[in-house]
């Protein structure tokens, strides 16, 4: 692609011409979105090969010598990639301790990765054991153990997205911290925040196909989504049939 660069004297130019004329009005960019100076488009690139930050539209080089602000090493394969970050991963809600706890592997090596002595072996399967048991104390805990596993085993039988996923278990976690689970069947609750994060995301999941993968009534869901809602204070947009015309669709086997 051509690129020229934009001189300091031809962007005072267009400054003026954009104060003065009516071409500001026309082109009135969403808040925060660059805009090309030369010719008003907001398909502004960043290259960070390059360091510019340039117009896709007509060339215009917008920025010199930008930071990258992404890591400087390189990694050619998962593990280097382990090996050379230096935070760790993001913090998951769809894990009972959010990810954020200690973890002893499976494998019977040290740091360096050579193979621990037999001695050690053993104290090291005890540690295992007993960092397991303690990890899962209070039945809080053992409580959301329980819902994130039924959250996750419903949420891959309905095809859910990682995304969706954490945004379930986020909704979950709120409920239980309000105390809104108490008395409740685990596998109603997690199917009735199921259907309300489908619902949100417009995702088209019915609620026939939630009460079949959750194996609870739908009768009962939806007594506790409002509950749930009602609770909680969620707004619900309302379904828009447009949204499943795909899957069914697809599932009947029709042509484009
Ligand atoms: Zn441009």
């Amino acid at each position: 692609m051509p690129r020229k660069k934009s001189s300091p004297k031809s962007k005072t130019k267009t400054a003026a011409k954009t104060r003065t004329g009516k071409r500001e009005k026309e082109a009135e960019p969403a808040p925060g979105r660059p805009v090309c100076p030369e010719c008003g488009s907001t398909r502004i690139r960043r290259d960070y090969t390059r360091g510019e930050v340039y117009c896709e539209k007509c060339g215009t080089v917008i920025e010199e010598n930008i930071i990258d602000s992404g890591p400087e090493w390189r990694a050619f394969d998962a593990s280097q990639r382990e090996k050379r970050v230096r935070t760790g991963a993001p913090i998951r809600y769809t894990l009972a301790n959010k990810g954020l706890s200690t973890e002893i592997d499976m494998y019977y090596r040290d740091f360096r990765g050579v193979k621990i002595s037999a001695e050690q072996r053993a104290a090291v399967t005890r540690m295992r054991k007993w960092h397991k048991r303690t990890s899962v104390s209070s039945s809080m805990e053992r409580n959301l153990t329980v819902a994130l596993n039924e959250l996750e085993r419903i949420s891959s039988l309905l095809g859910l997205s990682p995304n969706l996923r954490e945004a379930a278990a986020l909704l979950y976690r709120k409920a239980v911290s309000k105390g809104l689970i108490r008395g409740r069947l685990i596998e109603s609750v997690v199917a009735a925040v199921v259907y309300i994060i489908c619902r949100q995301y417009n995702i088209p999941r019915t609620l026939d196909e939630i009460a079949e993968v959750s194996g609870m009534s739908k009768k009962e869901i939806g007594r506790v989504y409002r509950f749930l809602k009602a609770d909680l204070g969620i707004s619900m947009p309302l379904t828009n049939p447009v949204h499943y015309v795909p899957r069914f669709a697809s599932e009947l086997k029709l042509s484009g």
